[in-house]
C-alpha cells in the first residue's frame, strides 16, 4: 500500500479465540461495508474464523475469550511473547464475561457440570480468568460483542501509533442523547448509570435495560444506583445477579448486597 508514493507498512495482526462464543470475531467479519477498508489497513496473518492461514509472524494479537483451562494459560503466554501489542477484545477477554459465572460455583461445580453437559466428560476445575490476570494487556476493547466500528478505530489508532480514548462517561449520556425515556420509569432495571458508554446505549434504546457488558464507567456511583434500584422495588438478589453477568463489576458485587 502506498500513500503519496511512499510505501506504508501494514501491521501484521492475528486473532485468537479462547473460551468464547466467537461472537467478537464474527462482529468483525459480518459488517461487510467496512471490511475491505479494514483489510487494507492491516495484514491479517491468523484468523481462524475467516482465513485458513495460521501465520505465526504477527505484531498485534487480538485475544477473544476468557482463560478457563491450563492449556489456555500456556497458549496465551506464548502469544504474549510474540506480540508487540496484545489487545483483549470483548467482555470475556476483559472481565471473564459470562464464563466467569462458573467461579461462583467453584466449591460445588459437579452439579453444574451435570446440569450443563450431562454425561459428557468435563475435566477442568480451574477458575475462569480475564486475560489480564494471566498476561500483560496493552489495550482493551469492551462490549459483548464489541462494536466493529470501535475495533476498527482501535486498530487504526495502533497503526497510527496514537492513543485511543474510550468514553469515560456512562451509557445514560448516550441514552439521553437518543431521546429515550428512562427505563426505570417503566419499572425496568438498567445498569446504564454505572456502565462505560460507547455502544450508543443500544439496549436501553431497544427498551431493554443495560446489563453492563462494557464494564464500569469512570468513578461509577454504585451506592447511588443501588439506592434507586431498592427504591424501585428490586431485591438485593436481583441487583447482585445483574451486576454479576459479565464480570466487569466483580469487585463491586458484594457492595450491592
Ligand atoms: S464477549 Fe460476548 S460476543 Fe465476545 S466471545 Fe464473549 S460472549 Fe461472545
Ligand atoms: S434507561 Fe438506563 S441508560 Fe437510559 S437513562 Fe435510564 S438508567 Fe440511564
Ligand atoms: S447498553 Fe449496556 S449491555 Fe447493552 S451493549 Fe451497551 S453496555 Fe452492553
Amino acid at each position: 500500500m502506498k500513500f503519496l508514493g511512499v510505501d506504508l507498512v501494514k501491521p501484521k495482526v492475528a486473532f485468537f479465540d479462547f473460551t468464547s462464543c466467537e461472537g467478537c470475531q464474527l462482529s468483525i467479519v459480518n459488517k461487510e461495508d467496512t471490511l475491505v477498508d479494514f483489510l487494507s489497513l492491516v495484514d491479517v496473518v491468523n484468523f481462524r474464523e475467516a482465513i485458513s492461514d495460521h501465520g505465526e509472524n504477527y505484531e498485534i494479537a487480538f485475544i477473544e475469550g476468557a482463560i478457563s483451562r491450563e492449556d489456555e494459560i500456556q497458549r496465551l503466554q506464548k502469544i504474549r511473547l510474540k506480540a508487540k501489542v496484545l489487545v483483549a477484545m470483548g467482555a470475556c477477554a476483559c472481565f471473564g464475561g459470562v464464563n466467569q459465572l462458573r467461579n461462583k460455583f467453584e466449591n460445588n461445580l459437579s452439579w453444574v457440570k451435570i446440569e450443563v453437559y450431562g454425561d459428557y466428560p468435563i475435566e477442568t476445575n480451574s477458575r475462569v480468568l480475564a486475560v489480564d490476570e494471566v498476561v500483560h494487556v496493552d489495550l482493551k476493547i469492551y462490549g459483548c460483542p464489541p462494536s466493529k466500528a470501535e475495533i476498527e478505530k482501535v486498530v487504526q489508532m495502533i497503526a497510527l501509533k496514537k492513543v485511543y480514548n474510550y468514553p469515560k462517561y456512562p451509557v445514560c449520556m448516550e441514552c439521553k442523547a437518543n431521546g429515550n425515556v428512562c427505563l426505570y420509569d417503566y419499572g425496568k432495571m438498567c445498569l446504564g448509570p454505572i456502565t462505560r458508554a460507547g455502544c450508543g446505549a443500544i439496549c436501553a434504546t431497544a427498551k431493554r435495560g443495560c446489563f453492563g457488558c462494557r464494564g464500569p464507567a469512570e468513578e461509577p456511583n454504585l451506592e447511588q444506583l443501588k439506592q434507586i434500584m431498592l427504591r424501585e422495588g428490586f431485591t438485593k438478589e436481583q441487583i447482585f445477579e445483574r451486576l454479576s453477568i459479565f464480570g466487569g463489576f466483580s469487585d463491586k458485587e458484594e457492595d450491592a448486597v
